[in-house]
Order: C-alpha cells, then structure tokens, then sequence
C-alpha cells in the first residue's frame, strides 16, 4: 500500500461521508425509480426521497420546500440565478453588481453577461478579504437588478456580511443573491433573517457526493422571476428540466442532516486544529495570514510566504500534504490568485502562498506533521534561494566596500 498525503483541501472537495454512502446506495438498486413516475410505487418512493431531501434542505435555511430547485451543484446554480434574473429582469434595469473575490461560476456568468451588453460592478475587498458596505451601497443605481455576494470564500474562508447586505438590498428592492458553496453545514444561514433571495448550494463540500446542488429561489416577499436556463420536461416548476437524480439528491439529505447536528462541536474541534497550525506556522519569519482573522471559515487557513518560490513551495509540500496553492494553474501560464491579489498583495507573496482546508476527518497528530513538514519546507527553500542568489552574484558583491 503506497502512503497518500494528508488530504488538506477540503474547499476543493470532501470524500463522501460513510453515512452518507449508505443512506445513498438503496437508491441505486431497489429504489430506482424516476420521481416523475406518477402512476406506480417505484416513482413514488423516489419522490417520497426528494420531498424528505426537499424538507431537509429547507429547514436548514429557513426556506419553505417550494423554494427548492435540485441542481447538478453550485455551479449551475449560480448560473441560473445570475442569468436567469437578468433575462428576467433586464426590462427592469441591467446592473449587476458583484465582488473580486467571487468564484469562477459567479464571475464568469457576469462576464458572459458583460459581452451581451449588461453593466457589471466588481465591488473590491478590503485588506482582510471583506467587503466594504458602504461601497456597496455608493454602487447601488436605479438600473440594478441584482447583488452576488459570496457567503464564504473558497481561497481565504473570508464570511461576508450576509445579514446587513440583505438588508441593504432589501431596502433599495435589489435582488440578493448570495453562493453558499462553502457555507451550507458550516456556519448557521437562515434566508429569512438574511434577507436573501437566492443562495447557491452544492453537497460535495460537506461530505455529500459530487453532482448535485440546488438553488434557493425565493417566493414571497419579493417571489423572484427567473428564466430557466435549461428547458425540457418542467421539473422544478420549470425553472431546470431534467430527471431527478435521486441517489444523489438522498445523499445531499443525509450529508446536511449530519453537518447541521455535528456543526457546533466540528465548528470547535475545526477552529482549534486551524489555531494550532498557525501557532506553529506563524513562528517563521515573513509569513503573513491571508483574509480575516476570526471571520472565516473553522477549517481555512491562507497563507503566503516571503522569500520563495510559490511552484517549489507547493511541490516541497507535496509529497506530505494534499494542499492547494493560491495560485490557478492552466497548461500554459499560472497566474497568481484573483482572490490574493484583490488583498492588495504583491505577485510574489499572491504565488508562494498555500491553502489549507481542514476537514471531518483531520486529526490533531495530522496538522503537527503538515506543520513540521510546511516549516522545514519553507527554511530549506530560503537556504537554497539564499545560496542561489550568492552563487549568481559577481565575487565582488560580496566583499564589502570598504
Ligand atoms: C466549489 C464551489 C463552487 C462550484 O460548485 P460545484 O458544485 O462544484 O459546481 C462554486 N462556488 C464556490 C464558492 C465553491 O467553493
């Protein structure tokens, strides 16, 4: 049996729990059926599941059943509330206004929309990933249609604002949309008391399979209009044709019925693993913590380092530790991270820096070896530059002037 790496990157991804697979697999076999199928007992076991997982879902966002739409995950489902709002609403007004540190499928659906002629603000971050809510509201025009504010970050585990932005926008009949990938079973959402009108979720960030999400649609106080962005046999209410996919949809149940009665012992347990990396961490010179200190996600830690290389930094790790870097890595060029750079960092401290997402199934002996491993890392890396740099350097540098 070769030895894998510690797995750290739980905002990438999470294995599915094993509770999770159980409650799953009947669904496969027996319970087969479509839930569609009306007029025998296979569809109906399937739509009993769906409802349950439907009810489930609702009540830990405080949403009713109804507001449910299954998607294949966060993805699409930001796709649809972006888009499906602006051709909605776009008789209404055709602003929208987001944030630099989005993920990719919030961004890149503004940016679609940019090309067909809709106006996009991207609201900057303060020096600890948040953002400013007063910048917020000078963005604010008569022609917009919809703010997208991500609960919790991917990269730095930043948690936005969500009460007072709804607020805000509630007040200026804005519709607020917020990705709640990251956030769903880690930290309390409540649609109501938010304010929020559409929210983004997926179940393979907590432990639930790949595949499936689902988008809260809000229906009374404003009901919000959205076009589907996928047409066909009118499942949820029209809003995203396509069968049911059950097993998964029983498997997103069970993984947030399990983080919402585990949620505030993992929150503790999470946040002193996440402490006790960067008490070790932080004892080396010209490291620097990215995003807020206490407002992020239990499970996330940023940092960057000073002095070295960002690729030799994360192929050091390597081989102890299943980390992410900061920066997104194409065949071609790796640029450094949008969400870093929009912290106000420069190229090279954006580059050499690491991602650590701590998860269920971490233990305490586990963070000490990555720490051991992460600081030798960075020392050797700093001798070898160090030398590097000596070596490169005409004899005479270093002889002193005088
Ligand atoms: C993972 C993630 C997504 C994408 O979710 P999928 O379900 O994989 O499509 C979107 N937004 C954020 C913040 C994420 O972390």
């Amino acid at each position: 049996m070769s030895i894998r790496p510690i797995y750290l990157d739980c905002h990438a991804t999470t294995p599915v729990d094993e509770r999770v697979l159980a409650a799953m697999l009947p669904y496969f076999t027996e319970n087969f059926g479509n839930p569609s199928s009306i007029s025998h007992v296979y569809g109906w076991e399937a739509e009993a599941a769906v409802k349950q997982t439907r009810e489930i879902l609702a009540a830990a966002i405080n949403a009713t059943p109804e507001e449910i739409v299954f998607t294949s995950g966060a993805t699409e489902a930001n796709n649809l509330a972006i888009k499906g709002v602006a051709e909605a609403y776009f008789k209404k007004g055709q602003h929208i206004i987001t944030v630099a540190t989005e993920h990719s499928a919030v961004i890149d659906p503004c940016n679609y929309l940019k090309s067909l002629g809709f106006e996009i603000t991207i609201l900057p971050v303060q020096k600890d990933g948040l953002i400013d809510l007063t910048e917020l509201k000078k963005a604010f025009r008569p022609e917009t249609i919809l703010v997208s504010v991500m609960a919790a970050n991917n990269e730095i585990g930043v948690l936005q604002p969500l009460a007072e932005i709804g607020e805000i926008c509630h007040e200026h009949n804005i519709i607020f949309h917020t990705d709640a990938a990251q956030a769903i079973g880690k930290i309390p959402l409540d649609v109501q008391a938010m304010k929020i009108d559409l929210m983004s979720l997926t179940a393979h960030k907590v432990y639930g399979p790949k595949g499936i999400g689902a988008l809260y649609v809000r229906r009374r106080n404003p009901r919000v209009q959205l076009a589907p962005q996928q047409h066909g046999g009118g499942h949820e209410r029209g809003m995203r044709s396509g069968t049911l996919y059950t097993p998964q949809i029983v498997g997103f149940r069970k993984a947030v019925e399990i983080a919402l009665a585990e949620q505030a012992t993992e929150t503790q347990r999470l946040t002193q693993l996440r402490q006790s990396l960067w008490e070790q961490m932080k004892q080396i010179e010209g490291i620097h913590l990215n995003g807020h200190p206490q407002q992020r996600l239990a499970g996330n830690l940023n940092i960057s380092v000073e002095g070295v290389d960002g690729a030799a930094l994360l192929l050091g790790l390597q081989p102890v530790m299943a980390v992410s870097s900061g920066s997104a890595c194409s065949s071609a060029t790796t640029a450094p991270s949008h969400v870093l750079t929009a912290l106000g960092h420069s190229e090279q401290l954006a580059y050499a820096s690491v991602r650590f997402g701590i998860g269920r199934f971490n233990t305490q002996e586990e963070i000490d070896r990555v720490a051991r491993h992460a600081i030798a890392t960075i020392q050797s890396l700093r001798k070898t530059s160090f030398m590097d740099s000596r070596a490169e350097k005409p004899q005479s540098d270093l002889i002193p002037a005088d």
